[in-house]
């Protein structure tokens, strides 16, 4: 937990998100401003950076991460069409909360590269 971080406050209840999913290791809650009809975003309960800040001991994590968002991507309905998962590592990535997060994001065809 970093204190100033919204997406720890958000794995812990202390700010509010549109939360649909959490577990022991995880958890997932809509994206504040969607770019998608489905827009989520799943974090791992731990603060992590980024990608850059991966060490050998969250490959189980990350892995946790993606079985997950194929899990929401069947929920949301959005797993036959087909979905984006984006994750964004510093500031030319563009990162701008730095807890690592997996954009789960579909509904639509997607055009590359955003942004
Ligand atoms: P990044 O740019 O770091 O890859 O993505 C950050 C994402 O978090 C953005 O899509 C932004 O809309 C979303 N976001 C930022 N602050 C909040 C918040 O307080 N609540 C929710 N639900 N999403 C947020
Ligand atoms: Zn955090």
């Amino acid at each position: 937990m970093t204190d100033s971080c919204i997406f720890c406050k958000i794995v812990l209840n202390e700010a509010k998100a549109a939360i649909v999913y959490h577990d022991e290791q995880v958890t997932a809650f809509r994206d504040s401003h969607p770019v998608a009809p489905t827009h989520l975003l799943i974090v791992p309960n731990k603060h992590i950076e980024s990608v850059a800040a991966l060490e050998m001991e969250d490959e189980q994590l990350m892995g946790h991460l993606f079985t997950v968002a194929r899990k929401l991507a069947e929920e949301e309905e959005i797993a036959k069409g087909g979905y984006r998962l984006i994750t964004n590592s510093g500031p030319n990535g563009g990162q701008t909360v730095f807890h690592l997060h997996l954009h789960l994001i579909g509904g639509q065809r997607m055009r590359y590269p955003m942004g």
